[in-house]
């Protein structure tokens, strides 16, 4: 063992004020349990803690968010890139420079006054480059394709400690300093939300009604189990309700026309909105909450799969949860840097539970019952929505 690299920038160890705000992210059912946290301002920075873990052989992770945190680290040291966050966009090429800490939130700040975008998805607050090492579903996914296809350079540290300048995302445990990202021309979205009651008819009627869509507008259905809660409005409160989300780049009015024809319509919010509030189309949590998630790419979508969902993830379900279906297909099936199975989904199928009652045990049985009518046509996991998996387990 050497030691003779030393630690620049921010160091904490136990105890240390900020130590458990850095080890701490979004997801609440646990966090990193480091020896030492190091925060770094600048890729010299990482590029010490890196050296530091590999000659010292300790256990090294890296956070941003904390949205997709898998394995907790037990020990050893933790990179915190959330000080990196610098974001430089040149309109010429309508590229981004982005460092490892931004979430698509900074991006979409600095793209959007030039009238581009980055392909972000429906959370603003999750992290650049975690979201695009899952692949990175956008909210345009059908019109744009995958977020990670549209990376042109990437800047990190080997687990030699080397500093290394890539052309696509490394998959070896290299630490991302900053990626440079293609943006794409885009002022205004035309979607937003709209919401009927949970019926396995309606969860039919979607998946016929997205079966022949453009690849101009890309469309999901999360299904939400409301609990009885007076603070909620009253179509909602204690029922299983269906959120049809809609993003598309042209006027979608009569496309979704039909969509109305499923059942009585409990809330609509559709029409043009600026990209840079397109994240409002989903609604995600914005505070941390302890949650597990799972989530299938699909080959084709069963419909009598389909029909089982509702009983088993409604509001009076023993571990209510929420599912959502995504239509794949369009610029998706045309995936270069993802894995085949990606480009090959139609659909995508996930689950994610709160864990505000049900432990994690009985919300990953739920997630295997819920997935086993589709085992013909799984592709396998969608990574980036596995929450708490480690990506060992199959
Ligand atoms: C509410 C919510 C909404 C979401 N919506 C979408 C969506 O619409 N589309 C989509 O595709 N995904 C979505 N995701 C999934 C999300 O993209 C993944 O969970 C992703 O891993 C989160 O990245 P992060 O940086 O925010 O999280 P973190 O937990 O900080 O990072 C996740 C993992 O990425 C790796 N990583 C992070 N930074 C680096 C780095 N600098 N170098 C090397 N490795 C690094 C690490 O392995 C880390 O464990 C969503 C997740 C949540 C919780």
């Amino acid at each position: 063992m050497s030691t003779t690299s030393t630690l620049t920038g921010t160091v904490l160890r136990p105890g240390d004020p900020g130590f458990d705000t850095e080890r701490r992210g979004f997801q609440a059912a646990r966090a990193h349990r480091p020896d030492l946290v190091v925060v770094p301002a600048t890729a010299a920075e990482v590029q010490a803690a890196v050296r530091h873990a590999r000659d010292r052989d300790l256990d090294l992770a890296v956070q941003s968010s904390g949205h997709g945190l898998a394995t907790p680290l037990d020990g050893g040291l933790l990179i915190s890139t959330r000080r990196m966050r610098a974001v430089t966009v040149d309109p010429a090429t309508r590229r981004a420079r982005v460092e490892a800490g931004a979430t698509w939130a900074d991006v979409v700040a600095a793209a959007s006054p030039h009238g581009l975008a980055p392909l972000s998805g429906s959370s603003p607050g999750v992290g650049v480059v975690g979201y695009l090492l899952g692949g990175g579903f956008g909210l345009l996914g059908r019109t744009f394709g995958f977020a990670a296809d549209r990376v042109r350079g990437v800047e990190g540290v080997a687990p030699s400690g080397e500093a290394v300048e890539l052309d696509r995302l490394p998959a070896d445990g290299t630490v991302v300093t900053a990626v440079e990202i293609e943006l794409v021309g885009l002022a205004e979205v035309w979607g937003g939300a709209l919401a009927v009651e949970v019926t396995p008819a309606v969860l039919d009627g979607w998946a016929t009604w997205s079966a022949d869509l453009p690849e101009e507008v890309t469309t999901g259905i999360s299904l939400v189990p409301f609990g009885d809660d007076p603070a909620l409005p009253p179509p909602f409160r204690g029922r299983h309700i269906g959120m049809i989300t809609i993003a598309a780049t042209v006027d979608a009015a009569e496309i979704v026309r039909p969509l109305r024809e499923l059942g009585p319509v409990v809330h609509e919010r559709l029409g043009w909105i600026p990209a840079a509030e397109s994240h409002t189309i989903h609604h995600d949590p914005t505070e941390p909450e302890p949650y597990a998630g799972d989530a299938r790419l699909l080959r084709t979508l069963d419909r009598d799969g389909l029909r089982t969902i509702p009983a088993l993830t409604g509001p009076s379900a023993p571990v209510p949860s929420v599912v959502e279906v995504r239509r794949l297909g369009g610029a998706y099936g045309r995936g270069r840097t993802v894995p085949a199975a990606f480009r090959e989904a139609t659909h995508l199928l996930r689950a994610v539970t709160v864990l505000d009652g049900p432990d994690e045990q009985a919300a990953r049985v739920l997630h295997e019952d819920l997935f086993r009518p589709f085992t013909a046509d799984d592709l396998g996991r969608a990574w980036g929505f596995c929450y708490g998996l480690a990506r060992a387990s199959n």
